[in-house]
This record gives structure tokens, C-alpha cells and sequence, in this order.
């Protein structure tokens, strides 16, 4: 069942989002070669609680940590370490918080220092296919759509689009209906309505599609062990529209990036 957020409802989820997103815009510069993803975990645990909010993922179906740290070929899920971060690694980090009862839960997909242009190419496509794919949630349109627009997208770049893990709705729980794979056919799934709100979160291979799960029950790897990259955004249906309640705008100011991605996706302009 579809839980619909009133205008006030996915006000709070926007601060939830944010909070996310600052946590983040905060990595961004922390992330380098010899840093640790378990330094980088305490950072963001102190960084949520200090901005008066609870750590998402922490104690979530007993996942242990902060965030979710998966470096090169793991796609998604996996642990942090003490392993140090190596020029030319790349390393997704998710995130989730939660304030005011309501969850924010997205994702970048950082360099370590200098990444070979094969895989910084396969970084901005996956950005990219994200966007596409937000561009499809608007009502009228069907889960179906977004999954289509995103799988099209990143397949005609030769990649492969994981097939078993997909988005979800957001709220009250971290995983809410409907599921929103990367992968489907036009016209296909639930309709989306008013108030929705979701995570869309493209996870999208270098080679093949397959995956595998390790033996410590979580962390997902790919099966060819070519590099995975996974982006994701928290994004309302507002006015018939989407509009993200997410932002990358602290990673790209940490980092000196422009760009207007996400301007098409906003009422109004962000206040940093
Ligand atoms: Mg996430
Ligand atoms: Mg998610």
C-alpha cells in the first residue's frame, strides 16, 4: 500500500533529506586516499546527531554502522573499515538519518583523488540515468516508466543495471511501497499519485548486471568484479510533478563542481 505525505508531511521529509545531504556535502571532503570508511563512518554518525538526528541505517535489520561503504566492485551494502581508500578507488557511500519520525536516505558515488576515464565515465552516466529516471515520476506515468527510462539509458552505454535491488517509497518507514527497480517496461507496475514520495536509486555495473551476496549477509558485490556506482535521490510527486526533497549541492560545493542538474527538479532555489 501507497502512503501519500501531506504538503507538511514531506516538508519534515525535506529536512530529513537535508540533513542527508549536508552529511554528504560534509564526506565529500573527508573522502581521499588513506582515509578509512570506519573514520569516515564516525564522522557522519557525529555529524547527523549533532544536527538532531538519529543515524538511518544503524541497528536497521542489525546493519552495524552509520553508513553503507561500497568501495569499487561492491555495489552496495557493504561495511566500514579500517582498509585505507586508495587513489583510484571509488567508493559509494549511503546515508540515511532520521528526524522527526521521517527518513532521509540517499547516495553518491565518490573518486579517491584521480579514477581512470573509464570509470569516471561510468559515474556520470549512472548521475545521469538518475535524473532521467526522476524525469518519469510524475503522475500518470507508471512505476514501469521510470524503470524503463533508467535501464535505456544505461544499457545503450554497454552497462549492466543490478536486478535485485531496486528503490522504494520513503516515510515513517525506510522501505515503504512501491518497489522502484531500474530495470521494466513502459506503462508497466503501480501508477504514481499525488504525494508520493520515493527513493530512486539507479546501482549500475561497469560489465555484467549479475551480482553476488557474501557470506557475511550483506554486502553485494559484482559478479565479474568490475567496478558499481549507485546514486540516489529522495523525490516527491508535488503539483503532478517531481521535486527532490534531496540535494547534491554540498558534495559539488565541497568538491567546486557547477552544475544544474537538479535545477529543472526544484521550486525554488536552494539556500546553502
Ligand atoms: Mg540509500
Ligand atoms: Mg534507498
Amino acid at each position: 500500500m501507497i502512503i501519500v505525505k501531506s504538503r507538511e508531511e514531506i516538508e519534515l521529509m525535506r529536512e530529513s533529506a537535508l540533513i542527508v545531504s549536508k552529511t554528504l556535502g560534509m564526506l565529500a571532503s573527508e573522502v581521499k586516499p588513506g582515509a578509512t570508511t570506519l573514520q569516515l563512518d564516525t564522522l557522519a554518525e557525529e555529524f547527523i546527531r549533532d544536527h538532531g538526528a538519529i543515524p538511518g541505517f544503524l541497528g536497521l535489520y542489525d546493519f552495524p554502522n552509520t553508513l553503507c561503504m561500497s568501495p569499487n566492485e561492491q555495489v552496495v551494502h557493504g561495511f566500514p573499515t579500517n582498509e585505507p581508500l586508495m587513489e583510484g578507488d571509488i567508493i559509494s557511500i549511503d546515508c540515511g538519518a532520521i528526524k522527526n519520525d521521517f527518513y532521509g536516505d540517499h547516495a553518491y558515488t565518490f573518486s579517491v583523488g584521480e579514477i581512470n576515464p573509464q570509470t569516471e565515465k561510468l559515474l556520470q552516466v549512472t548521475k545521469e540515468s538518475l535524473y532521467v529516471g526522476i524525469k518519469e515520476l510524475k503522475t500518470g506515468n507508471r512505476v514501469g516508466d521510470v524503470g524503463y527510462a533508467i535501464q535505456q539509458y544505461c544499457e545503450q552505454h554497454g552497462y549492466g543495471v543490478v536486478r535485485e535491488l531496486v528503490g522504494h517509497g520513503l516515510g515513517r518507514k525506510m522501505h515503504e511501497d512501491p518497489e522502484m527497480p531500474n530495470y521494466g517496461k513502459r506503462g508497466r507496475g503501480k501508477k504514481f499519485i499525488e504525494g508520493m514520495v520515493v527513493a530512486i536509486e539507479p546501482m549500475i555495473n561497469m560489465g555484467t548486471h549479475r551480482v553476488r551476496q557474501h557470506a557475511d549477509g550483506w554486502t553485494i558485490t559484482t559478479l565479474d568484479k568490475q567496478p558499481s556506482a549507485h546514486f540516489e535521490h529522495n523525490v516527491a510527486i508535488l503539483d503532478g510533478k517531481p521535486e527532490l526533497l534531496s540535494t547534491f549541492a554540498y558534495v559539488y560545493e565541497a568538491l567546486g563542481i557547477e552544475s544544474d542538474e537538479e535545477a529543472e527538479f526544484r521550486q525554488e532555489a536552494l539556500v546553502l
